[in-house]
């Protein structure tokens, strides 16, 4: 019974706004007391249109000037020396000073109320349907999060069903996008999502206009949704929020860092400027991409972050990611770089060094010494026989192998 909740909160307002109206009045007649009643002018005629106004039921005009100290013409009639109103007889003469008339206000709002409530129009909630679309809106513009499900849902039909009116689908995008925000309200992000792809270009714009929003999740998620948009390319300003969501604390790394692999078209210089960033896992993530994405013109910025990733660093993952990026920029530059540290005093660097050599068909490095320390697999996160030639050469994203059905490789994988 969602609908009753808004049709009750009206209802409260309306007979509590009755109740206060009734109050004031009979407060107001209670103050006045048993004064000696004036003679007041009632002013102007009135057209009868303005006469027959039902808003003359709780207003009255009055001029207000006392008669009661003017003599009468020969005919009874007076003057009015205010508002030169020709009163008849002083019968017409207006008692009541009072203009606005509080109580009778109170009882139309009172009547207007009751006839509404025994209608089942207004019980079930379903005089929404009747209501316009800017209506709906503006309730969501002003309740925000508190907006009624029994409105949401109105508008989410008249978006899903494209009867939305033309000149409110702009606006309509706008308010939706908002519910990207990260608030309180569960599952509305994502309900926004679908409803921004119904309402098409207005839903594009309004992605766009918060591609730059000061709320972290909002940019994010309309990033997402645009990077995903039918039909459309990402823009510049796409890629440059996914580049931001590799900042350690995004929440969107892995999606954001998937999807500039599969997609390096126009990341380029978004990444170079990624390479200087104040934050280390950003840094590195643009410098695995520029790798991922063969931009050699970048190797001498990416590289050296990409080799010392090689290392045992107590970070998950980064040096499988490192070696595969490092395997992505031409053998001429990235053969001399590994050369360099096919020696490294570090285990982890040095045996993915060779692999990486060796996987890019490089000739097998010159080494001096053989590598006579067993491999202690406790101390070493990534276990670098994993990495083979077709999971360093592999373009991004990695799909998971298929078990290795040669024996020989399983013993390799040290299965
Ligand atoms: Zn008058």
């Amino acid at each position: 019974m969602i609908p009753f909740r808004v049709t009750l909160a009206v209802a409260a307002i309306l007979v509590i706004a009755a109740v206060v109206l009734v109050a004031w009045s009979l407060r107001r007649r209670a103050a006045r007391g048993p004064v000696a009643r004036p003679l007041l002018c009632p002013g102007q005629r009135l057209s009868w249109l303005r006469s027959l106004s039902p808003l003359r039921l709780i207003h009255t005009p009055l001029c207000g000037y006392d008669l009661a100290g003017l003599s009468p013409g020969p005919d009874g009639s007076v003057v009015c020396p205010e508002c030169a109103r020709h009163v008849r007889s002083i019968n017409q003469a207006r008692r009541d000073p009072r203009r606005l008339h509080l109580g009778r206000a109170g009882l139309v709002v009172l009547a207007g109320f009751l006839a509404l409530w025994f209608s089942p129009l207004v019980r079930t909630g379903a005089w929404v349907r009747f209501a316009p679309d800017a209506v709906i809106l503006a309730a969501k513009q002003w309740l925000g999060g508190y907006n009624p499900p029994l409105f949401e849902r109105a508008l989410a039909a008249r978006v899903s069903d494209g009867s939305l009116a033309t000149w409110v689908r702009p606006w309509a995008a706008r308010l939706i996008a908002n519910d990207l925000r990260d608030d309180e309200i569960k599952w509305n992000a994502d309900r926004a999502v679908g409803l921004l792809r119904d309402l098409r270009l207005d839903g594009y714009r309004a992605l766009h206009a918060a591609l730059d929003s000061d709320d972290h999740q909002q940019r994010h998620l309309a990033a997402r949704s645009l990077r995903y948009w039918p039909g459309m390319g990402a823009s510049d300003r796409v890629v440059a929020v996914t580049v931001e969501g590799l900042r350690e604390a995004s929440g969107f790394v892995s999606e954001c860092f998937d999807w500039l692999g599969e997609h390096p078209e126009g990341a380029t210089d978004h990444l170079a400027a990624g390479l200087s960033s104040d934050d280390a896992q950003q840094r590195f993530l643009c410098a695995a991409l520029i790798g991922l994405n063969r931009e050699d013109a970048l190797f001498d910025r990416a590289a050296p972050m990409l080799l010392e990733a090689l290392k045992d660093n107590g970070v998950e993952e980064d040096a499988k990611v490192a070696a595969r990026a490092l395997a992505g920029f031409s053998p001429e530059a990235v053969i001399p770089a590994l050369e360099a540290i096919a020696d490294s005093p570090d285990l982890q660097q040095r045996t993915l060094a060779r692999q990486v050599l060796e996987a890019i068909g490089a000739p097998a490095p010159m080494v001096t010494r053989v590598d006579a320390r067993p491999m202690r697999t406790t101390s070493v996160r990534l276990n670098p026989a994993t990495l083979d030639r077709d999971q360093l050469l592999m373009p991004w994203p990695v799909t998971p192998l298929p078990a290795p059905t040669d024996p020989a490789a399983s013993a390799m994988a040290g299965k």
